[in-house]
């Protein structure tokens, strides 16, 4: 289970998703919330906006170690609090926490205060363990398509200044807003794949290990031998929303979605549920009823993949059908 803790974040991507919903969300998960949720699931992951700037972030990684859950910190590491990274390096020395971090920092100086973060929890927080290790995000966004040489020197940058990267998470960026849905500029977009393949073929060479989440779209590479080399990196290819691993994001307020960009498809009160299971359940039967009416881009009705190994854009970047929620 996702908990996104606090709207606050001093971050500011351009990517960022949630910007819509941090602005207007003003509230704290609070400690009853987060204690009641706790007790549903075993996976607590910890996020926002950026989750050490909640007041009780320490109390909450305290509380859910004591119940013995897993947990993952899902941080940008711009975390300018001696007292916050003391804490994270003596806790992951007895504790392994997984980290995935917002790493897409393209500019200015604050790749200085994240290395130095990065480093200092590295030396304590490695563990062979796969899934309690740090793993590296980098969003893609629309328009990136000519800057293969910058991300390159990017990644050559982080190589330079980390100790080790493990993992490296790519993933394109998903509309936040509605105004932006219907918007499907990766269809048939060969220099998006092409961006995907320096950056996956890099990391490959580099030793670190390349992941990519759900959105992977076969129409955005050249030939099979380039897709085909590309979903050995991905954990599945039909992109279909709610049949897979997608995250429950529970809200300060209780409230959850399958998947923060399908916020405005469906939402459940997690109150109302005894364990993420349920929630799980609840969401996905809500989203085939809307995936059944959204509509689907005319070129992917026309192409060969649809249906077979590709489902066409997830729910995530369709306008919402009718004004639907339900
Ligand atoms: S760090 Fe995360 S929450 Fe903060 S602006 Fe970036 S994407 Fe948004
Ligand atoms: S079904 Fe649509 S998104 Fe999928 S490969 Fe074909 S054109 Fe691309």
């Amino acid at each position: 289970m996702n908990f996104i803790i606090t709207p606050k974040c001093n971050k500011n991507c351009s990517f960022c998703f949630a910007r819509k919903w941090r602005e207007s969300c003003k509230q704290d998960m609070s400690w009853d919330t987060f204690k009641t949720l706790v007790e549903k699931t075993e996976i607590v992951k910890l996020l926002g906006g950026e989750p050490t700037l909640h007041p009780n972030f320490i109390d909450f990684v305290q509380y859910a170690i004591k119940k013995k859950k897993i947990i993952t910190i899902v941080t940008n590491l711009l975390i300018n609090n001696d007292k916050i990274i003391d804490f994270l390096v003596r806790t992951v020395q007895k504790y392994p926490i997984g980290f995935l971090l917002n790493g897409s920092e393209l500019y200015g100086k604050r790749l200085e205060l994240f290395s130095k973060n990065y480093n200092a929890i590295y030396k304590t927080a490695y563990r062979v363990d796969n899934e309690m290790n740090m793993r590296l995000g980098v969003t893609i966004p629309k328009g990136a398509e000519n800057d293969i040489p910058k991300y390159i020197d990017y990644l050559k940058s982080l190589t330079d200044k980390l100790i080790n990267i493990d993992t490296l998470r790519l993933s394109l960026t998903f509309p936040g807003e509605d105004k932006l849905k219907g918007d499907y500029y990766f269809l048939n977009n060969k220099k998006l794949g092409n961006l995907f393949l320096a950056v996956t073929q890099f990391a490959v060479q580099n030793g670190i290990k390349p992941t990519i989440d759900c959105i992977i779209f076969p129409c955005m590479f050249s030939n099979k031998e380039e897709f085909k080399y590309m979903i050995k990196f991905n954990t599945k290819v039909l992109t279909m929303c709610g049949n897979s691993s997608m995250p429950l994001d529970v809200f300060p307020n209780g409230k959850a979605v399958y998947g923060f960009p399908l916020r405005k498809v469906a939402e459940i009160d997690t109150s109302e549920y005894d364990n993420v299971k349920q929630m799980i359940k609840a969401l996905v039967s809500k989203y085939q009823i809307v995936n059944s009416i959204a509509e689907t881009p005319e070129a992917c009705k026309k192409c060969n993949f649809y249906h077979k190994i590709c489902e066409g854009p997830c729910l995530g970047f369709k306008p919402r059908p009718l004004e639907f929620k339900i």
